[in-house]
């Protein structure tokens, strides 16, 4: 089974590497696919997040799963179909995400001639973690110390001494 975990990854958290994780118990192999976003702007370009990525699944026990790393831009339907995935993979913290998902995994499966997208029901330890929050946190924790150690808690050691690197960088 190859699986297709597309995403921002503005960066990668543990709730996005739990996903993997779980993931490799089945799949044969993982995709991860950065979407290129052509007006949303980001705090690490896509290859400092493929990286991040890359990097972080390092210190993990992916067993005998392949994993790979990519980007696309455009409709994420069209990369799809020129895979030769079995599925697309997202997670779920919430209902909100639920139903927010919904009618992209219609439309995907539609224009993709028939991939579907599987959901892994976040791990409840880790379904408050979002990158728009890590982000937040990290902006002002390496400034004030304020929240240094609770970030700690949601992203991989690498991901946040690249943070305090690059939020050094932006406050100083
Ligand atoms: P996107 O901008 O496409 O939602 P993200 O990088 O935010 O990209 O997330 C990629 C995928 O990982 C999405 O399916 C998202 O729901 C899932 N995800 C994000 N954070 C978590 C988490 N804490 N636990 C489980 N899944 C998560």
């Amino acid at each position: 089974m190859i699986l297709i975990f597309p995403g921002s990854f503005d960066p990668v958290t543990n709730g996005h590497i739990d996903i993997a994780l779980r993931c490799a118990k089945f799949a044969d192999k993982i995709i991860f696919a950065i979407f290129e976003h052509p007006v949303k702007k980001s705090i690490f370009s896509v290859k400092e997040r493929l990286r991040l990525i890359e990097d972080a699944l390092r210190e993990t026990d992916l067993g005998d799963t392949i994993v790979e790393f990519d980007s696309f831009e455009g409709l994420l339907a069209e990369y799809v179909k020129q895979s030769n995935a079995t599925a697309i993979l997202r997670g779920l913290r919430s209902p909100a995400d639920f139903q927010a998902e919904l009618p992209y995994s219609i439309h995907n499966k539609a224009l993709s001639g028939g991939v579907d997208t599987i959901y892994l029901a976040s791990n409840p330890d880790l379904s408050h973690i979002s990158s728009s929050i890590v982000k937040e946190i990290a902006s002002h924790a390496f400034a004030t110390k304020f929240g240094e150690e609770a970030l700690k808690e949601l992203v991989p050691q690498n991901v946040f001494e690249a943070l305090r690197r690059r939020y050094s960088k932006l406050n100083s």
